[in-house]
């Protein structure tokens, strides 16, 4: 081949690995900022951040790309390539269909939303933040204006999120998961309620730590690849292909909540760490769905960290860490105690089973927002109403309910979905690889988690963005998202914890 074409591909994928690079350097700065950063270089550091999404933004939206992408087409000779123009299309084309100007105010409109924000949950006081929210919903309907829909405005919304997913999908979901979700609730609570006193005592935070730092290297994180930070909320970012961090918070009253978001972020962590070798450095290098990438976390978290077997290997060793804290406890009251089940008013304290309810309100109310079907001043009463016929608890202040979240505020429609979304992959994903290997739990009980990081590693991680998340799911299990294998899984474990 030769002429002015040749060689497009190449050149893509050198300015794609560029653009990965500029991505991987603002998330240093922001990982910086929130675990080890003096106060004082706060408005400096803005100024770095913003200077270093107006490169990336600058980048991403080069006309030569556009060029590229055309001439590139006819060089691709295997499916790795037609993959990797698939992804860089979706992306050039969402990036050039919003103008900067919006994409500027938007950022901006965030930014004072989220000060809003914090202000109004402070002085509990929604009017402080409805002004704002409205704007920024308004803002959220134009970018959807932008990005193109036909059947409602929140589709190009949770496609930034869930690529490829469809708000029909995951209505019709959502229905048939709180359908089931409801009755199971309402049958816990009329059962004896189980006793969590043994998560409550004095627990050495550096003791904490430690065991932490255990659980999860024999889960499979490398420390050569990452490391584990402290900061006001856990997360995962990903530094480089070989620099995945995460980090936690101690509260040395209760034990649970650090050790339990430690498994969750390695979760995160090691879909990240397994991406396979030939897509590194580039648009494919990331987990295909936020949805997906939860199914991770939630799967180590729940599925595996809060089951009987997963214990009987570590409780001995928790015992051992902290001898006093939990002398006389034994393994059947530990674990029903972190599997204790209560409908409560906070999202991101709510235990497994009711916490997708949270999450489907969020997804109903966030539409009717979008759609125009629910006014801003009528949206905390919507939410409380909700919360009762859901849950069956009413918020008594709007900080314990419409404004506990930080999502809205930053301008984000459309994310919530993507953590229910990731229970009901989690457990379909499971069902199989426990059909695959008979062997799953008694590996498990002897505290042996390779073989199932090893298939999670074959069936999703290397695949990174290759695969959109139903192609994934068709992939591993042989039919769509169905959320009756995640209501089941539920059932059968609750059943036997409180005796239904
Ligand atoms: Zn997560």
């Amino acid at each position: 081949m030769s002429g002015p074409a040749s060689g497009a591909l190449e050149k893509l994928q050198a300015l794609d690995h560029e653009a990965y690079l500029l991505e991987r350097v603002s998330a240093i700065l922001s990982w910086d900022q929130e675990t080890g950063m003096p106060d004082r270089a706060v408005g400096e550091r803005a100024e770095q951040l913003s200077l270093m999404q107006g490169l990336t933004h600058e980048r991403s939206t080069d006309p030569r790309i556009g060029e590229l992408l055309e001439a590139a087409e006819t060089e691709a000779r295997t499916d790795l390539d037609r993959d990797f123009l698939r992804e860089k299309r979706r992306r050039y084309e969402k990036a050039t269909r919003l103008p900067t100007a919006l994409v500027r105010e938007l950022a901006e409109t965030a930014s004072l939303g989220h000060n809003a924000w914090v202000e109004a949950r402070k002085a509990d006081d929604f009017g402080r933040f409805a002004p704002i929210l409205g704007k920024l919903i308004d803002l959220n309907r134009q970018v959807a204006d932008h990005l193109g829909w036909e059947v409602t405005p929140y589709d190009p919304l949770l496609d930034q999120y869930e690529p490829y997913a469809t708000t029909a999908e995951v209505r019709e979901t959502f229905t048939k998961l709180r359908d089931g979700l409801v009755p199971l609730v309402q049958a816990i609570a009329a059962a004896q309620q189980v006793d969590d006193s043994a998560l409550v005592g004095v627990f050495p935070v550096a003791a904490q730590e430690e065991f932490s730092r255990e659980v999860m290297v024999a889960l499979g994180y490398d420390l050569d690849r990452g490391r584990l930070d402290r900061s006001a909320h856990p997360f995962t970012t990903t530094l480089g292909s070989h620099d995945v961090r995460i980090t936690t918070r101690y509260d040395e009253a209760r034990p649970a909540p650090a050790l339990f978001s430690t498994i969750h972020e390695t979760g995160h962590a090691l879909y990240e760490l397994g991406i396979g070798e030939e897509i590194r450095g580039g648009v494919l290098a990331e987990g295909t769905s936020l949805g997906i990438h939860e199914s991770q976390s939630r799967m180590w978290e729940n599925i595996v960290g809060r089951s009987r077997p997963f214990w009987a290997h570590w409780f001995p060793r928790l015992q051992a860490r902290f001898p006093e804290a939990l002398d006389g406890v034994n393994l059947d009251t530990f674990y029903r105690a972190i599997n204790r089940v209560e409908p409560s008013l906070i999202r991101v304290d709510a235990d497994e089973v009711t916490y997708s309810l949270h999450v489907i309100l969020r997804f109903e109310l966030e539409q009717e927002l979008i759609e125009g079907r629910l006014a801003v001043e009528d949206l905390p009463a919507a939410w409380n109403d909700r919360m009762e016929r859901f849950l069956g608890i009413r918020p008594p202040s709007d900080a314990l309910g419409v404004l506990q979240d930080v999502h809205w505020s930053m301008g984000a429609f459309g994310y919530f979905p993507t953590y229910a979304l990731g229970n009901l992959y989690s457990a379909q994903i499971y069902r199989v690889y426990k059909r695959e290997n008979p062997q799953a739990t008694a590996q498990i009980e002897a505290g042996d988690t390779a073989p199932l990081l090893a298939w999670l590693r074959d069936r999703i991680h290397r695949w990174g963005r290759r695969k959109s998340a139903s192609e994934l799911i068709e992939d591993i299990s042989g039919e769509p998202l169905n959320p009756e294998y995640f209501l089941e899984y539920l059932r059968e474990k609750y059943r036997e914890i409180y005796t239904l």
